[in-house]
């Protein structure tokens, strides 16, 4: 199923038309199209901006995905209206919940090993969660007890609420019809790992996505990461359909029964295991830890050759 939602923009045609090639380039994507229409495609839709008659503008959004259809209309929304311009859709669900946020009440968190807690989340929306991308972001509202939520303005932009909402990401690593289960690592100065420390038991929380990626198809597949992202790795090794083996650098408690799986493998120094390791043709690369580790991940795989479309190297912190 296809879904659909046209809006437009009276006046300033020309002035639209290069907003929209600003938008493009800086979201690094191509735009297509000629002089009389410009269109893109983002988070598996699709946007088309036409010049009308009398100085106007049509946009015609498209996606198979309801939510991301409904982000789209909130980031152009949002591009537009900090433009000096309004799009007039012929439909906004003001009021509504942002695009992708669900809220989700906490059902247990429990200690799993002593570098993480694994919390439940329960709600109806839980199983789009088990799709197309691992992670999501959780939203810990200043005020759990008068929590308040992003929502959309008329314009049919997300607003988000003045009291600060804490919204860190994290990995699904089990879920069902309705419930999540994701894994917060236990670090110093952490809003989080506080939260989960007061047993929020029962409260609400809310769950944004999901979003990321998802395992890469490459073989064989070469995984690298620190505590936070175990839960990734595990997704991935779960999902991996070709050749795969892992090097963490987390402590083999926290790695449970992961220390079992032939395909696994501790390190202390996560850039010298990833230095060490002869790259094939065909292979892909995946690495995420702290941003410094990232960045010399990414310096050394650049440095061998490996084009971007090879390998990840992604900051989970910093
Ligand atoms: C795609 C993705 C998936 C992720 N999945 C998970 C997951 O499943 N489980 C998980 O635990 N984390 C995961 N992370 C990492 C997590 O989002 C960060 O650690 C985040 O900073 C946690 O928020 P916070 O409230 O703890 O800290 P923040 O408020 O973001 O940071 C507070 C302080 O903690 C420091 N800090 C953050 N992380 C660490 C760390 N690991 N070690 C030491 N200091 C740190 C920061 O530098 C800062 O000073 C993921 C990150 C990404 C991008």
């Amino acid at each position: 199923m296809t879904h659909r939602l046209v809006g437009s923009i009276a006046g300033q045609q020309a002035a639209a038309f290069a907003l929209i090639g600003e938008h493009a380039s800086r979201l690094g994507i191509p735009l297509s199209g000629g002089d009389e229409e410009k269109r893109f495609s983002i988070w598996s839709s699709t946007a088309v901006f036409r010049r009308l008659d009398g100085d106007c503008a049509a946009v015609e959004l498209e996606s198979a995905e309801r939510r991301l259809l409904l982000t789209l209309q909130s980031n152009l929304a949002e591009v537009f209206e900090d433009g000096g311009f309004t799009i007039e859709w012929d439909e906004v669900n003001e009021g509504a919940l942002a695009p992708g946020l669900a809220l989700m009440q906490v059902v247990s968190a429990t200690r799993r090993s002593p570098g993480f807690t694994r919390v439940r989340l329960r709600g109806e929306e839980a199983a789009r969660f088990a799709t197309g991308s691992l992670h999501f972001r959780l939203l810990l509202p200043e005020d759990p007890a008068a929590p308040e939520w992003p929502r959309i303005s008329r314009t049919g932009r997300t607003v988000w609420p003045e009291r600060k909402i804490h919204k860190p990401v994290y990995t699904v690593v089990a879920q069902d019809e309705d419930w999540l289960d994701f894994d917060i690592f236990h670090h110093a100065g952490s809003p989080t790992c506080d939260w989960v420390e007061t047993t929020p038991v029962g409260q609400t929380v809310g769950v944004m996505g999901p979003g990321g990626g998802w395992c890469p198809s490459g073989s064989p597949l070469y995984l690298f990461g620190d505590e936070t992202a175990l839960p990734a790795i595990a997704r991935m090794l779960a999902l991996a359909e070709g050749e795969v083996s892992a090097v963490l650098s987390a402590s083999a408690e926290d790695l449970g029964e992961l220390t079992a799986d032939p395909r696994v493998s501790r390190t202390e120094d996560l850039i010298a295991a990833l230095t060490a390791t002869v790259i094939p043709e065909g292979a892909y690369v995946w690495f995420a830890a702290g941003a410094e580790s990232a960045r010399a991940a990414r310096s050394h795989l650049t440095g061998m050759g490996l084009a971007k479309s090879q390998f990840t190297a992604a900051a989970y912190w910093s």
